[in-house]
């Protein structure tokens, strides 16, 4: 899987931050003026106070290559997003267009059953399409593990939801690490607002019913992210 940030909004923290300020400021906005230090104090206050409507006018956009639609297919349910997915009624599919999770090519007879799966799928793929049956009908012999490439795009408040409940362990492989590649360019752009993003516990208590244990250990990820 391949992660880029394709646009970002211009000064994320400081946005979010003159946005809180113009709340309670009876200045005209463009004489507001924050400093690094203004920039930090407000935002930290008002994401701490819950008032975390300020940073939905910080958006991003990412592109994800190689992506299977066992992960899309969780992705999507995220709704407060926007979302153009590569389509399968208009591209063919091609042998190299799977995900191979590493339990499988870890094992060897499980990597070959699976080549061999893909492989006879792909030759009735061809054969129905021979026979004149559209890609959009052939694809519903392709396996789940079939990949695409997707355009997200979300804002910062969506974000610390998605990287709540996707970077935790609960999370499938995937979609975690799709999770954790967007929060190190969320991270590098606003580190003011996405200093604390990650799994619930890096910020308290974990709400699993079954927790991982392994707390300490995934502080310290996300703190070094
Ligand atoms: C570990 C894990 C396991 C999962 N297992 C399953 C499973 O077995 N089966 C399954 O079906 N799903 C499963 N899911 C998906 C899960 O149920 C959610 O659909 C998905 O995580 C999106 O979360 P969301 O609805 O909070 O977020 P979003 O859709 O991103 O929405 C963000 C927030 O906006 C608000 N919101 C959005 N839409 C509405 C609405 N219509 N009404 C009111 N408030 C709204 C809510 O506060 C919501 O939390 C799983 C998710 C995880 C992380």
């Amino acid at each position: 899987m391949k992660v880029s940030l394709l646009r970002f909004t211009d000064k994320p923290d400081l946005t979010a931050a003159l946005s809180a300020k113009v709340c309670y400021s009876n200045l005209e906005i463009d004489k507001i003026e924050l400093d690094n230090e203004k920039c930090g104090n407000i935002l930290r206050k008002v994401l701490k106070s819950g008032h975390h409507s300020v940073i939905e006018h910080i958006s991003f956009t990412f592109a994800v290559e190689g992506i299977s639609r066992v992960a899309t297919h969780q992705l999507v349910r995220h709704r407060m997003a926007s979302y153009s997915q590569q389509s399968h009624r208009y591209t063919k599919i091609k042998p190299e267009s799977f995900v191979l999770p590493n339990s499988i090519k870890n094992s060897k007879e499980a990597s070959t059953l699976y080549l061999e799966s893909i492989k006879n799928s792909l030759n009735l793929y061809e054969k129905l399409i021979e026979m004149g049956i559209k890609k959009e009908d052939a694809r519903f012999i392709i396996p789940q593990g079939v990949s695409s490439n997707i355009v997200i795009t979300m804002n910062a408040r969506e974000l610390l939801h998605f990287f709540t409940l996707r970077c935790c362990v609960r999370a499938q492989w995937e979609i975690r690490e799709l999770a954790i590649e967007m929060l190190k360019f969320a991270k590098e752009k606003a580190p003011i607002i996405f200093e604390n993003a990650g799994p619930a516990c890096v910020r308290g208590r974990c709400p699993e019913e079954n927790p991982c244990n392994n707390i300490a250990e995934i502080r310290e990820f996300f703190k070094k992210l």
